[in-house]
């Protein structure tokens, strides 16, 4: 199994504990019994050791998942809900400092999308996969104000706001938060349009029945262009989402009943 959690090594701890001994003797110089001293020296040093494997802690990532960006550096991050370029107009909790995390399955899966596309000159474009529960529960406790609309008119434009949640745009449990739910697009890796998305007819997180994968509000091309993206997703193991052209679940997602709150960065 692939494991990226992050570990003090017995080297590094050694170390930690040398550096804790001297600054624990240059501090304390007017201790004069030997066996005072060492008993001190051990107690600074478990607490020097502690503070680090806490610090570094904080960087670990739920067990059975793994950073995106690490795992597959060529696709292309485009994370909007760390940005104020979404649908709430702010940066959204949980994703201050984020970094694109999914399950190990997933990550393996979308890898091997992204080694098809690679060649045929194209490539992904991930807006967002893992999020945090506290991020879902941002979005809810932001449909209830009512009165804050900044982002309406490039997001949805044609749908109230608190009808967001019942048409099925955003829900209260999303399997984004199971870590096998990714929104993504394809992009040009090639040529004049190096890094330029397919024309998908409307653009992520557009709330709408334009972004409907069957719809027929977008030209011949942009609907080939969905058909394109969501038989290559269905190839490679996901499951579409009829509204949103853009967003795919794991078919065999390893945490199918699991929401998770944990920090990626
Ligand atoms: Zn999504």
């Amino acid at each position: 199994m692939f494991d990226i959690s992050i570990e003090l090594s017995t080297k590094t701890i050694k170390r930690l504990y040398y550096y804790s001994v001297i600054v624990f003797l240059f501090l304390n110089m007017e201790i004069k019994s030997w066996k005072e001293k060492f008993v001190k020296i051990n107690e600074f040093s478990i607490v020097i050791v502690l503070f680090f494997q806490f610090s570094f802690s904080q960087n670990e990532i739920d067990k059975g998942f793994l950073y995106l960006d690490r795992f597959i550096p060529n696709i292309v991050f485009d994370l909007r809900y760390a940005t104020v370029d979404n649908f709430t107009g702010k940066i959204v909790e949980g994703y201050e400092n984020v970094r694109p995390v999914s399950t190990i399955e997933m990550g393996k899966a979308l890898e091997k999308v992204q080694f098809y596309l690679e060649e045929r000159g194209l490539g992904l474009k991930i807006f967002d996969v893992y999020r945090p529960q506290k991020a879902v529960n941002y979005f809810f406790k932001w449909s209830k104000v009512r009165a804050d609309t900044l982002m309406k008119s490039k997001y949805y434009p044609n749908e109230k706001k608190e009808n967001l949640f019942k048409n099925g745009y955003i829900s209260k449990l999303s399997g984004h938060s199971r870590g096998s739910s990714v929104d993504l697009t394809i992009i040009y890796l090639l040529g004049e349009k190096a890094g330029e998305e397919i024309d998908m007819g409307s653009s992520w997180d557009y709330f709408g029945e334009k972004s409907s994968i069957s719809t027929t509000k977008i030209n011949l091309i942009q609907q080939k262009n969905r058909l394109i993206l969501k038989n290559l997703m269905e190839m490679f193991g996901f499951i579409p989402y009829k509204k949103e052209w853009w967003h795919f679940t794991l078919k065999d997602e390893p945490f199918p009943n699991k929401y998770f709150d944990f920090s990626t960065n």
